[in-house]
């Protein structure tokens, strides 16, 4: 691959780059949007959630536990927790110090051992114990906010009601210059609409996935691996030497 140096690259980010959501600026991302998808869908094409789960309570129980830790750790502790606790009314009615216990290597236990038994106590009072597939009915669980909403609805139902924004996504949406009306990468609510305005909805959940595997692998926080990265033509941060 020809190297591209640092100038060049920023000349090519002030190409890309209009810095506004003007019409013109929005169809140029939405194309730009659709080829990174493209090239997304032939990096990982298996790109899924990476949390261990058998059902869509698993699923949010994992996802409210996967807040500053890692899938990986994750997975090592919910086997234990889900054979002690089968379903929600199981955690709704835990001691909740035994509760903390049990998640307690997934760190901030006690905080989320609050979160996940609100949550479970308000599935069996509102909804019989079943997660429902509803954005609203989601986001009016205790712990719960639109990232974890949908994950659950994307993940687990096949919805795609909007886009998991995690700081991956963040991450790259501003490197990918994805977002404009974000004023940084943590502003989740902001980069999750500009996402939506341009990338195919057909695409919502497995962007995501995608997304955040290569801000694993490839486009990591501190040093992008650039020269390897199979979105740099399509990325205006792109910087090799
Ligand atoms: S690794 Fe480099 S080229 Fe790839 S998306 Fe990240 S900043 Fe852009």
């Amino acid at each position: 691959m020809a190297a591209v140096k640092k100038k060049t690259a920023t000349k090519k980010a002030a190409a890309m780059r209009s810095g506004s959501g003007a019409d013109g600026a929005t169809d140029d991302r939405r194309r730009r949007a659709a080829a990174i998808v493209d090239e997304l869908r032939r990096t990982y094409p298996d790109a899924d959630c990476e949390l261990d789960h058998e059902s869509a309570l698993q699923l949010l129980i994992a996802t409210i536990l996967s807040a500053q830790s890692t899938d990986a750790n994750i997975n090592r502790v919910t086997p234990d927790l889900f054979r002690r606790y089968p379903d929600a009314r199981a955690f709704a009615e835990a001691d909740l110090a035994e509760l903390e216990e049990a998640v307690r290597k997934t760190g901030f236990f006690r905080q989320k051992a609050k979160n996940v038994q609100a949550a479970c106590r308000r599935l069996v009072e509102k909804h019989d114990g079943e997660v429902p597939a509803d954005m609203d009915a989601l986001i009016a669980l205790p712990g719960v906010a639109r990232k974890t909403a949908n994950v659950i609805l994307g993940t687990w139902f096949r919805q795609n009601d909007g886009i998991a924004v995690d700081t991956h996504v963040g991450r790259l949406a501003h490197r990918l210059d994805l977002t404009w009306s974000s004023k940084d990468t943590k502003d989740a609510v902001k980069i999750e609409r500009d996402l939506m305005e341009i990338v195919p909805r057909e695409d919502w959940t497995f962007f995501a996935h995608s997304v955040i595997l290569h801000g694993r692998r490839v486009c990591i926080a501190r040093k992008p691996k650039c020269a390897e990265c199979t979105l740099v033509k399509l990325c205006p941060s792109a910087e090799l030497d």
